[in-house]
């Protein structure tokens, strides 16, 4: 990096969503000399993907008391939203995003030392010591650090799915970019059956649709309830099937939903202490059951998917796609029913995609991330989760090494962390990383000095 003197350090942040926005905040609180690029492809700063919804249905699956932006002032949130709803509430997602948008405005439009630009960052590379980001509409950017704030990109393509499909006005690759209630009547497939297909399901129960959920296990996310806080199990956590049978003898002595959450403070050292095989182990087999006890629904939510199960209008499958292609009636899915011998193919009217969203930056089919794993200058976790980052959160290049100057924050570090998804955990990761990127600035202004 090269600070010429009175210059002051530049960081482009890549991404406005939660991740971005509290990144760039704790850098301009964490140095007064610091400016801050915030760049973002969609319309609107400080929303990100889950926070853009105007369905009012969508909720939080947290409660608001958990969900204030920053972790010195726990009732951030809370206070903000005033009348409108106390520390247990559920809110929607359109709400939380205005929070954000709120926060963008005042802490971050208003410091005079960020400058927001809409656009798509495609490609990033190491010039004379500084980054030059490229947007897509043709314009650059220099910056002595970047910080990748991306979150995850949609789900691929599902298997068996053939190339028509793919611009099949009756397939929808991303639940989130897409006018859902302008889908036909009929039989609807979801492909996944998490908090995505929640979402979805609920857009879609208004009109004379029929939804099918189809996951490999047929499991769905289970609802919040009152729970009090327990302290964690004392018995050995050291391999994923040690933490299973610790935190089955805590439920049953304190609640299963106390019990995972009382090991929420402790999640990221855990997964950090289990060797790779057994992380691995972990996703294979536990993932899905962890998933639906620890991301849970609003009850309210719960509420209304019960009620559309009960009546016949949403039900759940466990089972595989297997092909996807245009019938004479519309989309044919061959799917195989789990323990089943052989797949049947079944015509739907619509499909959408509500899988987990795919972190492995070599799935990419172009864009900045591509650019940057082309160049070497990134690679996957040894997961595959996300992109592969050290302690300090620092990208590491294609050799191991920290790539100069290059930052990721949000669910792509999920393969360090395990739990860098929730506003809980990334209003800590997002004010570390600020202090990361400080130090490694000043250090760039020291050997200036030498
Ligand atoms: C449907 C859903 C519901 C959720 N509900 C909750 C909840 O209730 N509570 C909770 O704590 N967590 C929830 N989460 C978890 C959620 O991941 C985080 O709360 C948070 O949104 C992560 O923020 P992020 O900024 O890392 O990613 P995102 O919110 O995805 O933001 C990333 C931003 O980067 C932008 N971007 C990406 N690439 C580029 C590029 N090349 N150039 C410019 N801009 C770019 C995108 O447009 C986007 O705005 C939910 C997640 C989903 C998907």
């Amino acid at each position: 990096m090269r600070l010429g003197p009175g210059r002051r350090p530049v960081v482009a942040v890549v991404g406005a969503g939660f991740s971005g926005l509290l990144t760039a905040i704790h850098l301009l609180r964490g140095d007064p000399d610091v400016e801050v690029r915030l760049l973002e492809r969609a319309p609107t700063f400080g929303r990100g993907r889950p926070y853009r919804t105007g369905n009012p249905q969508h909720l939080l699956n947290v409660r608001a008391s958990n969900m204030s932006a920053f972790h010195d002032r726990p009732d951030d949130f809370v206070r903000w939203l005033g009348a409108e709803g106390g520390p247990d509430a559920f809110v929607s997602r359109g709400r939380y995003g205005d929070y954000l948008h709120h926060l963008f405005r005042h802490e971050l439009a208003a410091s005079g030392r960020a400058v927001p630009q809409q656009g798509e960052a495609v490609a990033a590379a190491v010039d004379g010591g500084r980054w030059r980001v490229s947007l897509a509409c043709g314009r650059t950017l220099q910056a002595d650090a970047v910080v990748l704030g991306l979150g995850l990109p949609p789900a691929g393509a599902p298997p068996g799915a053939d190339a028509a499909i793919l611009a099949d006005a009756a397939y929808v690759a991303d639940p989130w970019s897409c006018d859902l209630a302008a889908l036909p009547a009929g039989e609807v497939l979801l492909i996944g059956a998490g908090l995505t297909m929640v979402d979805v399901a609920l857009s879609l129960a208004g009109g004379d649709r029929r939804l099918v959920a189809l996951s490999r296990r047929g499991l769905l996310p289970l609802g919040h309830a009152p729970a009090t806080a327990a302290s964690p199990p004392g018995a050995a956590m050291d391999t994923p099937m040690a933490a299973l049978r610790a935190l089955r003898a805590h439920a049953r002595a304190v609640g299963w939903r106390e019990a995972v959450d009382s090991i929420r403070p402790q999640t990221a050292a855990l997964w950090r202490s289990w060797p790779l095989a057994e992380r691995r182990r972990f996703l294979r087999h536990l993932r899905p059951w962890w998933d639906i006890h620890r991301h849970r629904m609003a009850p309210v939510v719960a509420e209304r998917i019960a009620g559309l199960r009960t009546a016949g209008r949403l039900c759940v499958e466990a089972g595989r796609l297997e092909r996807l292609r245009r019938g004479p009636d519309g989309l044919e899915a061959t799917i195989r029913g789990r323990g089943q011998a052989s797949a049947h193919a079944r015509t739907f009217a619509a499909v959408v995609n509500c899988a987990s969203p795919q972190g492995d930056p070599r799935a990419q089919p172009g864009g900045l991330v591509a650019d940057l794993l082309r160049q070497g200058l990134l690679r996957p976790d040894p997961l595959a989760l996300g992109l592969d980052v050290d302690d300090a959160l620092r990208v590491l290049a294609s050799d191991g090494r920290p790539a100069p100057g290059l930052f990721a924050v949000g669910p792509l570090t999920r393969g360090a962390a395990w739990e860098a998804v929730a506003a809980p955990d990334l209003r800590t990761q997002t004010a570390a990383a600020a202090r990361d990127v400080i130090a490694y600035l000043r250090q760039g202004v020291l050997a200036q000095a030498d």
